[in-house]
């Protein structure tokens, strides 16, 4: 990883967007600062589109897409998202409603039986807003230790549930979407982006695993200073590294995308 100064003026200025994880990215330790709100508004005023990308529960991106100053917002690692439309906002799913509604008894009954093997799973207190996955706490209001976490997503992947880990939920799933490919199919359908385009003209933003397919397949890429703790299970890590943590280093990076387009429009060298 290289440090943030590092990315020049001609490769900020290709960028027409931003995509951006929330736990421990914009968020610090749940809480939205005040530095991390106005990065978000520094970055739309250097001309970028916004889009949140998250692990947390479509009810919260339908309120996300309607009051932050985002194009939209993907929830569930990318298997649903709300987007601004109007003065309100629109669910965007791959599934039909029916098509959703049996994946989702089929989710629910395959967690049962892996709850019914480990009966400490606490679920997350924002559950009853998904759409898409199920979800446990293992760094929220408890921790979970590594090793117990590697037996329960391996007694998930035996019942052919698909897991994903953040550093405060387990999510399990049924859908084939990660937030990579969410994201380019929400950037397809809303902006018309081809997505080989799309992955060298949005950056990605994050800090852990379950950031990694957009780490992997983004061309800008940059990593919150705490992402060093996930290092480790990350495939392919982010290409930058901020210099301070969570919501300070995320307005760092708004900072310096800023800076360096600004420099860009006034003749400056890359
Ligand atoms: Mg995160």
């Amino acid at each position: 990883m290289r440090p943030l100064a590092a990315l020049g003026a001609t490769e900020a200025s290709r960028l027409r967007g931003v995509v951006f994880d929330l736990d421990d990215t914009l968020l610090t330790h749940g809480e939205l600062t005040l530095e991390a709100y106005r990065a978000l508004f520094r970055l739309r005023d250097a001309g970028l589109r916004l889009y949140a990308c998250t692990g947390r529960p479509a009810g919260w991106a339908a309120v996300v897409a309607r009051q932050w100053p985002v194009e939209a917002c993907l929830a569930e690692n990318g298997a649903v998202a709300f987007a601004r439309e109007g003065r309100g906002v629109v669910r965007i799913l791959r599934l039909s409603e029916p098509e959703r509604l049996a994946e989702r008894a089929r989710l629910c009954a395959l967690a049962r039986e892996l709850e019914a093997a480990h009966p400490e799973l606490v679920p997350t207190d924002d559950a009853f807003m998904r759409l898409c996955d199920v979800t446990y706490d293992i760094g929220e209001r408890v921790s979970v230790p590594a090793t117990r976490l590697a037996v329960v997503r391996r007694d998930a992947g035996a019942l052919g549930l698909r897991t994903y880990a953040s550093t405060i939920h387990l999510h399990l799933t049924l859908s084939g979407d990660d937030k990579a490919s969410g994201t380019l199919w929400l950037l397809a359908r809303r902006h018309g982006e081809d997505p080989t385009g799309a992955l060298a003209r949005y950056a990605f933003v994050g800090d852990s695993e379950n950031d990694a397919p957009c780490f992997a397949a983004f061309r800008t890429t940059i990593g919150v200073a705490n992402v060093a703790a996930s290092a480790r299970r990350l495939s392919v890590p982010p290409r930058y590294l901020a210099p301070a943590a969570m919501g300070s280093g995320f307005a760092a990076i708004a900072d310096h995308l800023a800076a360096e387009r600004a420099r860009r429009a006034l003749g400056g060298a890359t």
